[in-house]
């Protein structure tokens, strides 16, 4: 494996490569690895000549008030990691390196923001889409790797893609939880040992609702005071949102119907936890 920490020479690598005809997959990552991003890779590994692991922690995606410093971080566990996992590169820019001057240019989101983590977190998605576009021209992967656990992400990158004709194959893998259902989040580590005992519960509260949803209840109402009342009752955590939504659209519907994704944010003292289930009925 080879870590690569410049702009210039992860492109000529990559140029190279291409010439001999290789797919490349990508997984771009904000580090702190854990069993999702190792199943991103996993899937990567499978599909392409070449896996291009991305880890850099995007500061244009943090708020003011966000976690970026204190975003979990561990290079030397993370490359181990990644070369356990046969990744060919793994990509580790400095912030300096990915923005050398004030940016003349930023992405600009304009559908699917205004509701889920897009409104609790202002300028977030324009953030994810720039570094995206970023990495997506310095990696140039057949196909890229994302997560559902970030389903709006999912949806903004396809966007992004189909926008601005990106000739990248996305591919979206579902979420990676805990034992105990908690979806896992490099975020987890920062839970203290009380929040940790309650945040399965969010998961839990997703998978009581399903059980409503089979039994008949179509009520988006109806089913996100399930899920609050849950929340409150066996959670300290202060719920940001708890919202049903047409997906991968994002608009609001009354009664569910096709496929839908039911996404909640909870806050627990300094961690804010998303989760989210995608049905089809
Ligand atoms: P992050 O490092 O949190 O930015 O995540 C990098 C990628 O891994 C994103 O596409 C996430 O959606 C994905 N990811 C994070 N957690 C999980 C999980 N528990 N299951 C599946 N994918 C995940």
């Amino acid at each position: 494996m080879k870590v690569i920490t410049s702009v210039k020479d992860m492109q000529a690598e990559i140029i190279q490569q291409k010439i001999l005809g290789k797919s490349i997959g990508f997984v771009p990552t904000m580090g702190f690895l854990h069993e999702g991003h190792l199943t991103l890779i996993k899937n990567a590994r499978k599909e392409n000549d070449l896996v291009v692991l991305s880890i850099f922690v995007n500061p244009l995606q943090f708020g003011p008030k966000e976690d970026f410093s204190t975003y979990p971080r561990d290079f030397e566990r993370d490359r181990a990691l990644a070369e356990s996992e046969q990744v060919d590169y793994l990509f580790y820019p400095a912030v300096d390196e990915m923005y050398p001057n004030v940016p003349s240019i930023k992405v600009t989101v304009q559908e699917r923001t205004d509701v889920l983590c897009g409104k609790s977190r202002p300028g977030h998605f324009d953030g994810v889409a720039t570094v995206v576009t970023k990495l997506f021209n310095i990696v140039m992967p057949t196909r890229a790797y994302f997560g559902k656990k970030d389903a709006q992400q999912v949806a903004v990158i396809e966007g992004l893609v189909s926008d601005l004709n990106f000739p990248i194959q996305l591919v979206a893998v579902d979420i990676v939880r805990e034992k105990d259902g908690l979806a896992k989040s490099s975020r987890n580590v920062n839970l203290s040992s009380e929040d940790r005992k309650q945040a399965p519960v969010l998961y839990k509260s997703l998978c009581a609702a399903k059980k409503a949803i089979e039994n008949g209840e179509r009520d988006s109402v109806k089913l996100t005071s399930l899920i609050q009342e849950m929340i409150i009752a066996q959670t300290s955590g202060e719920i940001d949102y708890v919202e049903i939504f047409s997906y991968p659209q994002l608009q609001p519907i009354e009664k569910i119907e096709g496929r839908f994704i039911i996404a909640l944010a909870v806050k627990f003292k300094n961690v804010r936890l998303i989760d989210n289930l995608i049905m089809d009925i």
